[in-house]
């Protein structure tokens, strides 16, 4: 898994306010390795100064401990924070092989570690693990409080995690959303070099939806555009444009039309 640049996009299907905080897109201690689970945190930070005040303890770090120290903020409004693409520094050592900081993603919210949690920052808490739950394809299981996978930690104080866990699953299963992109990616095919079928076409009316196909790609075809859309043939101009699609999301540029090609090429 690559920097993971999809995160903000991911982050604002929650309707919570986000802001993308500078260079986010290429912070981390190398890139994400995998993505298995989620581990909720809470910052320990000041009691008051704003919305939050811990944003540049857990972009850079702090003595003994570089930054990023986690993928995402969450303010005392509900507002997200992007803060970093590849892997942060939040659970070490983990009693979770699913929760290590090469396979999950951290959330850092602002608390005291005693202060009640606003309404707004708690629900905003839980879109946001449904949210990355649906984009990574994990069940709400895989949403762990921080003291869960790392027995000397507190984190995050007072929210019983069987609670938060039934909410996000109750987001997860709720909408179209969720049913549209489990049941259409498991049914789609894989797209290689040198298939020939009709999926090839949708791949090629996808892409060029997705504002992917130059002119140049089809200007020496007699017929044009249409031509092209209508070959069957997976090519390799055709799986050339593939990769620099996947290389725009962040996914791995395999040039393959396969599970995680497929959902943002149809937007599912
Ligand atoms: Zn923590």
């Amino acid at each position: 898994m690559p920097f993971l640049t999809q995160l903000a996009d991911v982050a604002r299907r929650t309707g919570s306010p986000v802001t993308e905080v500078a260079g986010w897109r290429t912070r981390g201690h190398g890139p994400q390795p995998e993505v298995q689970g989620v581990v909720c945190h809470h910052t320990a930070g000041p009691a008051g100064g704003g919305d939050y005040p811990s944003l540049a303890v857990v972009r850079d770090g702090r003595p003994g401990l570089d930054g990023p120290l986690s993928h995402f903020g969450l303010g005392r409004s509900g507002r997200i924070y992007v803060i970093a693409a590849g892997r942060c520094w939040h659970n070490a050592p983990s009693t979770s092989p699913w929760h290590d900081n090469s396979s999950s993603l951290g959330i850092e919210a602002e608390n005291n570690g005693t202060q009640p949690w606003p309404a707004a920052q708690r629900e905003s808490y839980v879109r946001l693990c449904a949210e990355l739950c649906r984009a990574f394809g994990l069940p709400a299981s895989r949403v762990k409080a921080h003291r869960e996978v790392n027995t000397a930690k507190p984190d995050p104080h007072s929210i019983d995690m069987n609670d938060f866990r039934a909410s996000v699953a109750a987001i997860i299963k709720s909408g179209p959303d969720a049913f549209w992109t489990e049941e259409l990616v498991r049914n789609l095919p894989v797209i290689r070099l040198g298939d020939d079928n009709y999926d090839v076409k949708t791949v090629r009316g996808c892409l060029f939806a997705r504002g992917h196909v130059p002119p140049a790609a089809y200007a020496d075809l007699p017929g044009g555009l249409r031509t092209w859309l209508e070959s069957t043939v997976a090519d390799e101009g055709l799986m050339a444009l593939v990769s620099a699609f996947q290389q725009a999301r962040g996914l791995g540029a395999d040039g393959v039309v396969g599970p995680e090609t497929w959902p943002p090429l149809l937007r599912v």
